[in-house]
């Protein structure tokens, strides 16, 4: 059995952007899949997928990201091996075109598991990985949405209802290969207007990105700071263990959590070691997809 799942974020999606949403979502899931399909690793479908999301700006991840509200895009990402528990993850990166290969390859070098500011970008000197300027990352459109809500509220955990309508397509992506891995990943821009500085859940091991083999893996999206706060993707591969590989209810459990103890929002996918599939939110719209052996066409909604 194998099995791709893949998210695009989770918030009140616009009519207007849905279509750009889906068309990557598609080629994501192809990428992703041609790995699996091709006796490919999970970890290289988890880093085809995100990077070809991350490369579309229509994704909140790389080109397209955020604003932060020093008018700086400021990017996080992690991947993890759940065989091996190998994982790397950057955060707050300016100039790394792909930040899910930079984590990549921070796992691959098996030192450290998190790399920031300054020194990530000195790994990434080091390893060849694409720089970009800044200004690559910028696109019209968030320059809009900048100018829009300049001057309004930043994120506060109290204002979770106002904060379901911010846009948030993180990216993410959760792999079961032939060889019974499975690997997670995430990347995003965070949340528009962000203090400088500000780093949310999806580099967090645990928070934003978990897999563990004999189990199952888990990638979220939505307000970071409550995902944090309830470890949120450590939370959903526990439970699915809890129910015997439902990733379903897992998911939906997971949620409950989320929102009772924080009052969070958000959403979460999941693969079991069976390779079933577990997409949960409390959004109005989650931009979502799958395919898995027996359903090898993408599946794609919102
Ligand atoms: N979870 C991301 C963060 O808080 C944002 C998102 O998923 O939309 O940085």
């Amino acid at each position: 059995m194998m099995a791709l799942v893949i998210h695009g974020g989770a918030w009140d999606i616009p009519e207007e952007e849905t279509d750009s949403l889906l068309v990557g979502l598609r080629q994501a899931l192809t990428a992703g899949w041609d790995y699996l399909a091709g006796a490919g690793t999970a970890i290289d479908a988890v880093t085809a997928a995100i990077q070809v999301m991350e490369d579309d700006e229509a994704f909140n991840a790389g080109r397209g990201a955020v604003i932060n509200a020093a008018g700086m895009v400021e990017l996080d990402a992690s991947i993890m091996n759940g065989t091996t528990l190998g994982a790397g993850a950057v955060a707050g990166v300016r100039v790394i075109k792909n930040p899910i290969l930079l984590a990549r390859l921070i796992m691959d070098e098996n030192e450290h598991v998190l790399l920031m500011g300054e020194g990530a970008l000195r790994f990434a000197h080091e390893h060849k990985a694409p720089i970009c300027p800044p200004s690559y990352f910028i696109t019209s459109r968030e320059l809009e949405r900048q100018r829009k809500t300049q001057g309004g509220q930043r994120f506060t955990a109290g204002a979770a209802s106002q904060k379901k309508r911010l846009p948030a397509d993180t990216v993410g992506a959760v792999a079961l290969d032939s060889f019974g891995t499975i690997a997670a990943g995430t990347s995003t821009g965070g949340i528009p207007n962000k203090y400088p500085g500000r780093v949310g859940d999806a580099p967090l091991i645990g928070c934003g990105t978990y897999a563990l083999s004999t189990v199952g893996g888990v990638s979220t999206t939505g307000m970071g700071e409550a995902m944090i706060k309830v470890v949120m993707a450590k939370t959903v591969v526990d439970l699915i263990k809890q129910y015997n590989g439902n990733a379903m209810k897992a998911v939906r459990e997971g949620m409950e959590i989320l929102v009772r103890q924080t009052r969070g929002y958000g959403g979460v996918i999941a693969l079991s070691r069976q390779g079933e599939i577990g997409i949960a939110y409390n959004t109005s719209r989650m931009a979502r997809g799958y395919m898995t052996t027996a359903h090898q066409i993408p599946f794609v909604a919102l």
